[in-house]
């Protein structure tokens, strides 16, 4: 086994970087690779290897790549939007928008999570990385996706141990650690209003919600400032992050300190080229929703409808928001840090113009 060259087409099989002079691609004619490896088949564009990429010069601090270094690539530009790799004005999109881009996903066993998941590797995330407490469930996620573009890694985010380790061996693996969506998350199991709060129930609930994320916004952010990477971080907050509600104050105290940790993150991060912000889901229909509720499929769907009475997209579902988190991951969000997308069909905004004139 030798170092590949930089110019060489890299190995798609992020999870098995191996490369052998001894092979040659039958389609782009360079040696490391087989044709069912070639990048350049997957829609890359021409010469797009050959170019110098930024870190090629610019070692950071330790940057140990413990394997060869085609797992270790800049990842081709997006065609979209991308400042670096077209003129103004440009409108080509391919469609893969995370393409090359090296992704773990939190909380990805279910719901939201799982959804957004499968959404980065059909747009063209080399590898997603998902990471939850209910094993069973994450790895089904992670079979129903591709054992070459997705893995499973057990991780509960209140402990920081795990944390690190899912961040450390992503990018010991994969060379590098591209986008975080944190978006692990709970829910008190009882009402929690102020008047009645059980304190133990509270620190459980800021534990996963709160302190959790900051772990995982704190450990991407090293992994990405360490290795020069110009990172996304995409925390799930909610549309209870920005008002108050009748029950659940601790839920909906974490997801305002959501805010707080993304908006005080994006500004500490900016000048590594790291952006962080948050998405806030309205109510989806989600395990966690049905969990709160104690509700059957019929009874969800019927207080999904009168949520979203008037609404002219129906109710919020979990595509809606990996769309949103394709968009902030990718570089047609190349500008936006500090900010809080809230996917609610516009249902918050209406609450807060009740008064009409
Ligand atoms: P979900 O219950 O389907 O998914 C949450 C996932 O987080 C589960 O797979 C769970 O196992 C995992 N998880 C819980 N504790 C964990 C821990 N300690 N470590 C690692 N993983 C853990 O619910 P969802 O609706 O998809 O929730 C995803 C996020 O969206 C949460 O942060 C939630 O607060 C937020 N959210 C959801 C809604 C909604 O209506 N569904 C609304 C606003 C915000």
């Amino acid at each position: 086994m030798v170092k590949a060259p930089s110019s060489m087409c890299p190995s798609p099989q992020g999870s098995s970087p191996v490369f052998s002079s001894s092979l040659t691609c039958n389609y782009c004619k360079n040696p490391g690779h087989i044709k069912a490896n070639c990048y350049r088949l997957v829609g890359f564009p021409a010469g797009y290897f050959d170019r110098p990429r930024p870190q090629d010069n610019k070692p950071k601090g330790k940057a140990a790549v413990t394997k060869p270094d085609h797992t270790n690539f800049a990842g081709p530009p997006h065609q979209g939007n991308n400042r670096q790799g077209l003129s103004e004005g440009s409108t080509i999109s391919s469609g893969l928008h995370l393409r090359g881009k090296v992704a773990i996903v939190t909380g990805a066993a279910s719901g939201i999570g799982a959804v957004t998941a499968r959404h980065f590797a059909n747009h063209g995330s080399l590898t997603v990385v998902i990471a939850d407490v209910q094993d069973g469930k994450g790895r089904e996620v992670a079979a129903s996706i591709s054992s070459n573009r997705c893995t499973y890694v057990h991780c509960d985010v209140t402990d920081e141990h795990q944390v690190k380790y899912l961040v450390d061996s992503t990018v010991k693996l994969y060379g590098r650690l591209d986008v975080m969506y944190s978006n692990a998350g709970i829910t008190p199991p009882s009402a929690q209003t102020v008047l009645e709060l059980d304190l133990s129930l509270f620190d459980k609930v800021m534990a996963v919600n709160a302190r959790g994320m900051a772990a995982c916004v704190m450990h991407a952010a090293r992994a990405m400032v360490e290795k020069g990477v110009r990172g996304s971080i995409v925390c799930t907050a909610s549309v209870q992050a920005d008002c108050g509600t009748e029950s659940m104050t601790d839920y909906t105290l974490s997801k305002h300190a959501m805010l707080g940790l993304m908006r005080s993150a994006s500004v500490q991060l900016v000048k590594h080229g790291v952006r962080v912000n948050c998405v806030s889901p309205g109510l989806v229909a989600t395990p966690l929703v049905t969990e709160i509720f104690k509700l059957g499929a019929e009874e969800l769907s019927k207080m999904m409808a009168a949520v979203y009475t008037g609404s002219q997209y129906g109710p919020v579902k979990e595509k809606d928001l990996a769309d949103a988190v394709v968009f902030l991951a990718s570089e047609d969000s190349a500008l936006i840090t500090g900010q809080n997308l809230v996917v609610d069909g516009g249902h918050e905004t209406k609450a807060l113009s009740l008064l009409k004139p």
